[in-house]
């Protein structure tokens, strides 16, 4: 189905390094709220940065976030060496293909990943590249409205 991921994940530490590279990829654009951070925390984990960090030496590493709050993203931005893309409107392709762009690499080399399938995945698919579907990150401690829509979203993506 169009909105099938290409990987469905449970987190981001489940990114298979030597696969991506086997398959070309060079740059991977992350979600921010729910797939690095936990959802309006405003803050990495020592593990996610460490994660980041070693993913680094390997890939062009961008963050894309719809989140429009300033304030929010610049303390973001303070925590990581890497850039922050916000306002991105995804599933809207514009933002994702500038990334892409400003490391001068093709979309079909580059893999984005994401907890929204309208958003994250939807966005991905429709710039041309890879796409991964990651559980949130704070899944455990999400409310059950918030976990039942996101049984609904995922039925969205079922074959
Ligand atoms: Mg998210």
């Amino acid at each position: 189905m169009f909105l099938e991921p290409d990987f469905n994940l449970e987190s981001i530490y489940d990114i298979d390094i030597s696969e991506l590279k086997s398959v070309g990829i060079k740059l991977i654009l992350f979600d921010l709220d729910s797939t690095l951070m936990k959802s309006k925390s405003g803050k990495f984990s020592f593990k996610t940065l460490q994660f980041l960090n070693d993913l680094k030496t390997n890939f062009h590493l961008a963050i894309v976030t719809n989140n429009k709050n300033e304030e929010y993203i610049s303390k973001a931005r303070s925590q990581v060496d890497i850039p922050v893309y916000s306002k991105a409107k995804k599933p809207d392709t514009k933002v994702l293909l500038s990334a892409c762009k400003d490391f001068n690499v093709e979309p079909k080399y580059a893999l984005m990943v994401g907890d929204r399938p309208l958003s994250d995945i939807l966005g991905g698919k429709r710039a041309g590249m890879a796409t991964i579907l990651v559980d949130s990150i704070s899944k455990d401690e999400e409310n059950c409205i918030v976990r039942f829509a996101r049984f609904l979203e995922r039925l969205a993506i079922k074959k």
